[in-house]
């Protein structure tokens, strides 16, 4: 690993809310997995951004764990990279404060996925719900983070992290970044019903890291199609479409030519492509699942990687804090 002082920061992190998706492996994983050679970063499994949504007390451990093992599993590497759990970082908390100090609350209110969640669980509209944004930009900001690879569904969280970083900088003068999302192939993988994009949330949309190969046939037979006979070219929207995207995701630059080709010639046949996706997710599933298996039966190798990120990243954060609240005038310059 090169010295952590000259390299970039890098910061993202996953919801503690279950077994994690290949929408997550594509548009988040695979970014921090590209990055963790190059730059200082750290990656969280966010169990405070969790409690903003109804979830369960007794499996929240439990969640987390299966969160860190997937991170793991899929490839983060304790030689290169941090992994902490956020609620075991406290600055964070403290920072979120400071900022939400310096941002207007209509900005947030204005949010789509503020609206979106209020939508969702209109019995659960707390000010954690709203507070979201500020603490997704302290968790970025806190170790001065410039790339965050992510879903391009969290770009309007980005944005408010920039704003924060740009207000706070003019306010009190410049120390922060403005942070930008770094994308890849998979930024947006949709959903399994046709509609929207892949989440854990939505029943039916997804298939997750953990599945075997009989538990990927079934997910995908239930994914909607058409006739085929119609051919011309492969539709943009829906079910058809959704399939398309994840050939070109998992299989082979000639699998999917194939496949068009057959398409447009409306002689497709679904229950094929079906079966061959099958095989080329979980090839690339396969991997994961055995090295998932490995540190299942090596906790002390997981908690070793935890413990010692969480002091790293906290003595970072604290260097943080100090810069603020000199700036910001809760310490006496010395
Ligand atoms: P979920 O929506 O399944 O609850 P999270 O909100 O925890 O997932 O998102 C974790 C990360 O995975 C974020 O970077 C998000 O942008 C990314 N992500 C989630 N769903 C998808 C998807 N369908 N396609 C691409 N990236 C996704």
């Amino acid at each position: 690993m090169n010295t952590k002082g000259d390299r970039k920061k890098v910061f993202s992190g996953i919801r503690a809310t279950g077994r994690l998706h290949i929408g997550n492996y594509y548009g988040a994983i695979k970014g921090m997995i590209a990055l963790q050679d190059e730059y200082d970063c750290t990656f969280g499994v966010m169990d405070l951004h969790t409690l903003t949504t109804p979830y369960d007390r007794g499996s929240l451990q439990g969640q987390i764990r299966d969160v860190v093992l997937d991170m793991m599993a899929a490839g983060l590497d304790p030689k290169k990279c941090r992994l902490i759990i956020q609620s075991h970082i406290p600055e964070v908390v403290e920072l979120s404060y400071y900022f939400a100090t310096v941002y207007q609350l209509a900005r947030i209110e204005d949010l789509p996925t503020f609206k979106e969640k209020k939508a969702q669980y209109p019995e659960h509209i707390t000010v954690a719900l709203l507070y979201y944004p500020i603490l997704m930009a302290a968790d970025i900001l806190l170790s001065k983070a410039e790339l965050v690879p992510v879903g391009i569904d969290q770009e309007p969280h980005l944005e408010a992290a920039r704003e924060i970083a740009r207000k706070f900088n003019v306010t009190y003068g410049d120390m922060f970044p403005e942070p930008q999302r770094f994308a890849t192939k998979g930024e947006l993988v949709p959903s399994l019903t046709g509609e929207g994009k892949m989440s854990k949330t939505k029943e039916g949309s997804f298939i997750t890291l953990a599945d075997s190969l009989d538990v990927i046939r079934e997910r995908l037979a239930k994914a909607p199609t058409d006739s085929g006979a119609k051919g011309g070219s492969v539709p943009k929207k829906g079910g058809v479409a959704n399939l398309f995207v994840l050939l070109r995701l998992f299989s082979s630059a000639e699998t999917v030519k194939s496949y068009t080709s057959v398409y447009e010639q409306g002689v497709i046949k679904y229950a094929e492509l079906k079966h061959q996706l099958s095989h080329d997710i979980f090839k690339e599933l396969e991997p994961l699942q055995k090295r998932r298996q490995y540190l299942m039966e090596h906790p002390h190798e997981v908690d070793e990687f935890l413990a010692s990120s969480e002091t790293s990243y906290r003595e970072d954060g604290r260097a943080t804090i100090a810069e603020v609240r000199e700036k910001m005038g809760l310490s006496s310059h010395e």
